[in-house]
């Protein structure tokens, strides 16, 4: 597999992609970057920025709960803390508003 050269969607420079480049993705079955390396960096520093306290990232786990409120179930992203109530998406949100309204 000889080194690719891509073009970059960022800032349009072409950027090789070497043969050990591509194992590395092919291993973790990646899809071939679109960006050079200075611009795949600078978005990762914003995303970084942007959310926060997020930590691990990628794929989130989802837990099934039952809605305290309405007592329908549910999928929240993080792991509902035994004895305490957990909202659904819904009255999550409807609480949320609420909150800010008063
Ligand atoms: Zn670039
Ligand atoms: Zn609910």
């Amino acid at each position: 597999m000889p080194d690719l050269e891509i073009n970059c969607a960022e800032c349009g420079n072409s950027f090789p992609f070497t043969e050990r480049e591509q194992d590395y993705y092919r291993e973790r079955g990646l899809s071939h970057p679109k960006r050079c390396k200075p611009c795949r960096d600078a978005r990762r520093a914003n995303f970084g920025s942007a959310k926060q306290g997020g930590g691990g990232g990628g794929d989130r786990e989802r837990f099934e709960i039952v809605c305290d409120q309405c007592g329908k179930t549910d999928s929240v992203p993080f792991k509902p803390q035994p004895g305490r109530p957990v909202l659904c998406g819904n009255c999550f949100s409807a609480s949320r508003a609420q909150n800010r309204g008063a």
